[in-house]
């Protein structure tokens, strides 16, 4: 039995090997807590060991941890699940980050609901690599017009591109599938300045993420354990 502590410290020592390998600084690959499907007593433990990011997928979900939670100071909530018009008032309100956004409708409601006594909420457009049509996620062509359009509504801070890979990929076609990314994730930077984060590798392939540029991983399994649930974004 390992413990959360235990992994969340097996994880860190990933990452920085990661990025030693890679040339990258320390601390230039941020780690994202993926608590879905955990309960509030796991994401407790893992902040006693430092952990102050954590993602969630569903937001009936999240909304009771993050008040559960709300004794802790300086946590940060990142929601990565679909987005659905429906719920983009909650996430407005109750989250930091959104690595999900796929389409101008959603982000103008994001931006509307902000709000105005909260910091702009970060935002990532989410790019469909491997053009499965089960998952959301924008063509990698539109990225730059739409991140154009985005960066122009108020109460967001548009920050960079998020990826899901195909679970069937290898090595090679991740490593392909990252770099695509990364290179429109340059091109657009050039236009914007804070468009400065690639949200990239899970626990599988955190190490291929973070030698193609990750700066934020997304880990669940390898902190937490199997989940009691699939995931929608996993099954197929
Ligand atoms: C579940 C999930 C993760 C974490 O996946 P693991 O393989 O458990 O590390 C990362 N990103 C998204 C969007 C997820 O839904």
């Amino acid at each position: 039995m390992t413990s959360i502590a235990d992994n969340i410290q097996v994880v860190w020592r990933r990452i920085r090997d990661a990025e030693i390998q890679s040339g990258r600084p320390a601390g230039s690959a941020q780690l994202l807590a993926v608590s879905k499907a955990q309960p509030v007593d796991a994401l407790r433990t893992a902040t006693a060991a430092g952990q102050v990011r954590f993602g969630e997928n569903y937001l009936q979900e999240a909304l009771p941890k993050i008040a559960a939670l709300r004794d802790i100071p300086g946590l940060e909530w990142h929601f990565i699940g679909p987005l659905q018009s429906n719920k983009t008032r909650a996430v407005a309100e109750q989250f930091d980050w959104v690595h999900s956004v796929d389409r101008l409708k959603i982000a103008e409601r994001l931006a509307a609901q902000r709000p105005p006594h909260l910091p702009p909420l970060q935002v990532c457009l989410q790019v469909n690599l491997s053009h499965e049509d089960t998952k959301s996620g924008l063509d990698l062509n539109d990225a730059l017009p739409l991140a154009l359009q985005i960066a122009a509504l108020p109460g967001l801070s548009l920050r960079g591109l998020m990826a899901i890979p195909s679970p069937e990929w290898t090595d090679e076609q991740l490593h392909a599938g990252y770099r695509q990314l990364r290179e429109t994730q340059q091109a657009i930077a050039k236009h914007l300045h804070a468009f400065d984060t690639l949200s990239i590798g899970m626990s599988d392939d955190l190490e291929i993420a973070i030698a193609e540029g990750a700066t934020i991983v997304r880990i669940g399994t390898a902190l937490f354990g199997q989940r009691a649930y699939p995931a929608k974004e996993e099954s197929t």
